[in-house]
């Protein structure tokens, strides 16, 4: 009976909580968080479940008792606001909101731009001040077509913190603005590497303020790929040279920014609004408690991103905070695209909005996020953004794993093989990543590994990749399904899975270190692993040197000719053909005039066996070669009958 009464008597909170929620109202104003001036700072938090909230001022960014401590003033729509008259720039705060009669811990507030050593406060910030010399003129490279974009996905950490990169400030953001570093060889590293092999977009791993790795921490490694989100809106303190001074971080990754433009580089930034590194004392959690999640019936946090929570974006104020926050990436720090983790916890709506919004402010946007979710969730399934609904998505491409996993074999089966690993059966699914997850009259949907039907009717809507940071490298997955096969043949197969993914159509995406055989030592989940296993090794470039100059021209010869980045569905149902071809083999054609390619008739072939086949001369007579057996040739019109095993031929007409 007294049992039956507490629940009861929980039921009714938990409705009552419920329904309070629903009823919050909404800020509609954009002026959340800091509004710094040099005779003023205004703040103003949507905390409408608050019965009091305070403010506490700092002299550093961690300890020491508050200095000053105002109460806000209850305002519109759920917000609470102050001014401090004065210039306080530098200044560190926290606020703490009472809840039920009970003050919750001090946390910087979600909107807060600068925070200092560990995020712990917000710092006033004059972010004038923190724009490097030439900010203003600082120009994004444009992007005319989607597919047009070669992605390159980079950890900040990763790419200098290895001893043969050359670079001074290792594992910074600064690192990525050197130029003139080598590796121990004399070779390019970094930024100079990146330019030099000719990729189009730079996507950098979380580089927002992460919850995992100690910022007051120096001395001994850290390592973590950084998808706990801890302050949305500021950067992560392990990557600047002063993770305490919240002016230093921003500058720093603005410097990152303006150096990569300055080489016609584009900025892409991942980001994680799925879930915060924290729950119960996450800071969306101690300004409004629960608002921001999903909760399941009894009242656990959903988790369908199996770090222990979800967030809502399908109600307002996470809606709002998602699209001011990507806005404010762009206005502030020029960035130049975003990869949404885990998107398909995402309502469609949501991403819509923040598609329709970004367009706005910047026409040539670049989106594109991961079209699932790590588990089940509260969101019912037709309104999540997942790839089986790339086409209700507007200008934001999906990860095809169709492709991925055709090519090498899935990642959860860490020894199953791909059609480039001699696995032959998965050619339709190598098809179905040709044509970009397109309709083609061509592809037999049914025997495709994963999906059975067209993701989208467009190529720039799907992004064809073989790896990423998640799993084996590609190099390793070839290492650990083919035992056996020698060095030579598992180059080939390396070489034979970047041609397919660099000729597909679609946006072409590689994994930082691909291009010349980057191993992890066979772990696949490295998010946490020491520097040994996730730096690059510079010096890998050197040793294999053959493969990197492979890939370098695969890059410049799909930026040459367009008949590889076509823009619509209808284009390469008209253009694109696959020819006929023996097991094993697959051979397509081009109509290059058509999109006004120089070449006006292309053919490629892969072949997945191991051993030589015939290539069928009825088609191919007549053809120059431009690619013999995973090698560039120099203009030939000697006809090819023979492709070697595991390899690609490219041929045209001009
Ligand atoms: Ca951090």
């Amino acid at each position: 009976m007294k049992l039956f009464f507490v629940i009861a008597f929980f039921s009714v909170l938990h409705i009552r909580a419920k329904a309070q929620e629903n009823i919050y109202p909404a800020y509609t104003g954009n002026d959340l968080g800091l509004i710094y001036s040099k005779t003023s700072s205004q703040f103003r938090i949507w905390a409408p479940a608050a019965t009091k909230v305070r403010l506490s001022f700092y002299k550093n960014s961690t300890g020491g008792d508050a200095y000053k401590i105002i109460e806000l003033k209850r305002s519109v729509q759920g917000t609470w606001i102050t001014t401090l008259p004065g210039n306080h720039a530098g200044t560190y705060y926290t606020f703490s909101v009472e809840h039920n009669g009970k003050w919750l811990d001090e946390v910087p507030d979600p909107y807060a731009k600068a925070v200092g050593t560990n995020g712990k406060r917000a710092m006033i910030v004059d972010l004038a001040k923190t724009n490097p010399d030439g900010w203003a003129a600082d120009k994004s490279p444009v992007l005319k077509n989607l597919t047009d974009a070669i992605i390159y996905e980079l950890h900040v950490r990763d790419a200098s913190i290895d001893a043969g990169s050359g670079m001074a400030n290792k594992g910074k953001f600064l690192g990525l603005t050197e130029t003139g570093t080598k590796n121990t060889a004399g070779q390019s590293t970094g930024l100079d590497h990146l330019v030099q092999l000719g990729v189009t977009h730079i996507h950098l791993l979380p580089f927002f303020d992460y919850n995992s790795n100690d910022e007051s921490e120096t001395q001994n490694p850290q390592y973590n790929w950084g998808y706990d989100p801890l302050n949305y809106n500021t950067p992560e303190g392990t990557y600047a040279t002063n993770a305490a001074d919240g002016a230093v971080r921003i500058k720093e990754m603005k410097q990152l920014v303006q150096a990569f433009h300055k080489k016609g580089l584009a900025v892409v930034m991942d980001v994680v609004y799925n879930h915060t590194g924290l729950t119960a004392k996450s800071n969306f959690n101690q300004i409004v408690p629960d608002y921001y999640y999903r909760k399941t019936k009894d009242g656990k946090y959903s988790d369908a991103t199996a770090c222990g929570n979800e967030t809502a974006s399908e109600k307002a104020m996470m809606r709002k905070f998602m699209i001011e926050s990507v806005l404010y990436w762009v206005k502030e720090y020029h960035v130049d695209g975003f990869r949404f983790d885990l998107m398909g916890v995402h309502d469609i709506e949501t991403m819509n909005m923040i598609s329709a919004a970004l367009k706005k402010i910047k026409p040539d946007i670049l989106l594109y996020g991961e079209g699932w979710t790590a588990g089940e969730s509260t969101l019912p399934e037709n309104k999540r953004a997942l790839k089986k609904y790339a086409s209700q998505l507007n200008n934001i491409a999906v990860f095809s794993d169709d492709l991925r996993d055709g090519i090498k074999g899935s990642v959860f089966e860490a020894k199953e093989r791909g059609f480039a690993t001699g696995d032959i059966t998965k050619a339709e699914s190598i098809k179905f990543g040709i044509v970009a997850a397109t309709q083609h009259p061509q592809v037999d949907y049914k025997k495709v590994n994963y999906s059975k039907a067209p993701y989208t009717n467009s190529p720039g809507s799907v992004i064809s990749y073989v790896e990423c940071h998640d799993n084996n490298t590609l190099w390793d997955k070839i290492a650990i399904s083919t035992p056996g096969a020698a060095n030579e043949e598992r180059i080939n197969m390396h070489k034979l899975a970047l041609s397919i993914v660099l000729t597909s159509q679609g946006i072409s995406f590689l994994h930082a270190g691909t291009e010349f055989l980057r191993s992890k030592k066979g772990i696949e989940n490295s998010y946490n692993k020491p520097d040994s296993i996730n730096a690059i090794d510079w010096n890998l470039k050197t040793v294999n040197n053959d493969v990197f100059k492979y890939v370098q021209q695969l890059i410049s010869l799909r930026k040459a000719h367009p008949a590889f980045r076509m823009q619509t569905q209808t284009q390469i149902q008209r253009n694109l053909s696959f020819l006929p071809a023996s097991s094993g083999i697959i051979g397509y054609r081009l109509n290059g005039s058509a999109v006004n390619d120089t070449w006006k008739d292309i053919q490629v072939w892969f072949n997945g066996n191991a051993t030589e086949q015939p290539l069928p001369t009825q088609w191919t007579a007549g053809y120059k070669t431009a690619v013999l057996d995973n090698e560039f040739v120099t203009a030939t019109s000697v006809e090819q009958s023979i492709i070697k095993g595991y390899s690609c031929v490219i041929l045209y007409r001009d």
